[in-house]
């Protein structure tokens, strides 16, 4: 199947994600607009996804609609060097797009 002929969803409310630009050749899954793009190569402790591989993964698409209502369940990471993390409550207003 050609790439550019699978369409993607967002996870929380099923709409249709369309590309960020007409150029028919860029699929909406690899530049999505109005939407986030997350991808997992699995997790230890899921007996759901943990493939153990780092070729496989899931790819998950949410819109920004449904992304900023369930902010509150967002988590804001800044990584540090020497791998130590500052999780916060992730705030809307800052990292924004164009
Ligand atoms: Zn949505």
């Amino acid at each position: 199947m050609n790439k550019n002929d699978i369409k993607v969803f967002c996870l929380i409310c099923d709409k249709e994600v369309f590309a960020a630009t007409t150029d028919p050749e860029v699929w909406a899954g690899s530049m999505p607009g109005g939407a986030i793009h997350f991808t997992s190569s699995g997790n230890y402790g899921s007996p759901l996804w943990d493939p153990m591989c780092d070729f496989i993964e899931l790819e998950i698409f949410i819109c920004d609609p449904c992304l900023l209502k369930k902010k509150d369940k967002v988590l804001h990471c800044v990584t540090h060097k020497k791998n130590t993390y500052d999780y916060t409550p992730w705030n809307p207003d800052i990292h924004k797009g164009v």
